[in-house]
């Protein structure tokens, strides 16, 4: 995996010290010696994660931070504050700023290498969702993004796993104002209970009496339905490199004993932030992939699906020997209902068609808006003369009430033309839909609002 990392920096030889160590890893390093230089960079769209440096002049560390963490082009790009000042209180601010992680000066090589590892990994799965998701700004949903950054991130659902009492009622006690807030002692248990439930996050002590902490979070990591759970290890000093071993297995970040109230507000805030982000982009994929196979007017399925579906159902079909009915539905003179009422009321009616069709027909039937106002019905394991009776029904729903519009005051006439075929043995989608469209055509060319079955 490899990423670029920008340092910001205005000491040269701070600069020239990590470009080394990241080097040596692999890391294609890019620099910026000021604020308002990281800033182009970043919204140039070079760098995949920042490293900077809270004291500088002019525009120091905590302000070039918020404003890429404000910047709509610039937020996702994860930021790793680097201080000599190792006070509680800098992370705090730096954290309030909208920074990712820390790091103090001297920077230790393996929190370094660590942290930097870990983040990439985490903007590699953003990116990829990012790139997924791009086609539902395209389709008009909201930015998860957007979304995001005007969120508080309040009513957290936290799950602590610590045995040890009075620790576990520090945490809850700094986080209950804001957070929904439950304690485990088992960690077994925890395991059932974030399969189950729906967590925000997990804070797991590395302290627990019997049981290793970072085996709760492998194995939390490796369950389909937590593997996108955030996980916070609480650890003692002396746990340096079981930490390093978390994070390595996917932990997202660690506090270290003792606990220090505003910094955990502040981590817990961004872990929630990122699941968020992650999961409003999960949800944005859904939409899109949803829209691609849905028809926004009616919410019928479209052609699309119709035609990625019908071949394994045909095939299905004849492999047990079942026959499979098939129906173009195309209304009659629709052209006419635009010229004379406008398009608007046309797809009104489009609306009702669909509506009225999707009462018609069975639950098992493919109900799809196939284009304009062709219509198709696909009845599973119906033989022609079930099929004809389902025609006939849905010709005379049509037909036997007018379709609203406006605001219900007129009722247009409408009739449909159909065509239905049976699937003789052969599973051969083509053969079908031509067959079923040739029935259609004499349909339209006996006179209109009638059913036409093709020869078997
Ligand atoms: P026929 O009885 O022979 O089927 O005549 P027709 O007028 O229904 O057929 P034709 O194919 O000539 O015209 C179909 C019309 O459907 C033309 C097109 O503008 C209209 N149409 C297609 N899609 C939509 C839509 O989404 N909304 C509206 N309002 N009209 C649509
Ligand atoms: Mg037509
Ligand atoms: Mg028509």
């Amino acid at each position: 995996m490899t990423a670029r990392i920008l340092i910001v920096d205005d000491i040269l030889s701070n600069i020239k010290l990590l470009e080394a160590r990241l080097n040596a890893e692999y890391f294609d390093v890019l620099t910026a010696t000021s604020g308002p230089q990281a800033l182009t960079i970043c919204e140039q769209g070079l760098a995949d994660i920042v490293l900077l440096d809270v004291m500088m002049p002019g525009m120091d560390g905590f302000e070039v931070c918020r404003r890429l963490k404000s910047d709509i082009s610039t937020a996702h790009i994860p930021v790793v504050m680097v201080t000599a000042l190792d006070q509680p209180s800098d992370r705090v601010r730096g954290l309030e700023a909208g920074a990712d992680d820390f790091l103090t000066k001297p920077v230790d090589e393996i929190a370094l290498i660590a942290r930097v590892r870990s983040l990439a990994r985490l903007k590699v799965v953003l990116d990829e969702l990012r790139a997924r998701a791009s086609t539902s700004a395209a389709l008009g949903l909201p930015d998860p993004l957007a979304h995001v950054l005007s969120d508080k991130c309040d009513g957290g659902r936290i799950l602590v796993i610590d045995d040890r009492e009075s620790s576990s009622e520090r945490i809850v006690g700094a986080l209950a104002a804001k957070h929904k807030m439950s304690v485990e002692k088992a960690p077994q248990e925890a395991l059932f209970r974030g399969a189950e439930g729906d967590w925000d996050l997990f804070i797991v002590s590395l302290g627990l009496k019997d049981y290793d902490g970072l085996r709760l979070c492998s194995q939390v990591r490796s369950l389909e339905r937590t593997r996108h759970l955030p996980l916070l290890m609480i650890a003692d000093i002396e746990d340096r490199t079981r930490v390093l071993r978390g994070l390595d297995l996917g932990v997202n970040d660690f506090l270290m004993r003792p606990i220090d109230r505003n910094e955990l507000v502040a981590r817990v805030r961004t872990q929630l932030r990122r699941k968020r982000y992650a999961d409003a982009l999960r949800d944005n994929l859904k939409a899109s992939i949803e829209m691609a196979v849905v028809d926004p007017l009616t919410g019928l399925n479209n052609r699309r699906y119709l035609e990625s579906h019908l071949a394994s159902l045909l095939d299905v079909a004849s492999r047990r020997g079942q026959a499979v009915s098939f129906m173009i539905l195309d209304i009659d003179h629709f052209k006419s209902v635009n010229d004379t009422w406008g398009h608007a009321a046309g797809d009104e009616v489009l609306k009702g068609f669909a509506a009225r069709c999707k009462r018609v027909v069975r639950q098992v039937d493919l109900l799809c808006r196939f284009g304009g106002e062709e219509f198709v019905v696909v009845m599973p394991d119906t033989p022609m003369a079930t099929a004809a009776v389902i025609a006939e029904r849905l010709r005379a729903a049509v037909q036997g009430e007018g379709f609203q519009i406006g605001d219900g005051q007129k009722a247009i006439p409408v009739t449909v033309s159909i065509g239905l075929a049976e699937t003789g043995g052969s599973p051969d989608p083509d053969n079908l839909f031509r067959r079923a469209d040739r029935a259609l055509y004499r349909s339209k060319s006996s006179g209109r609002n009638r059913v036409t079955a093709a020869a078997a």
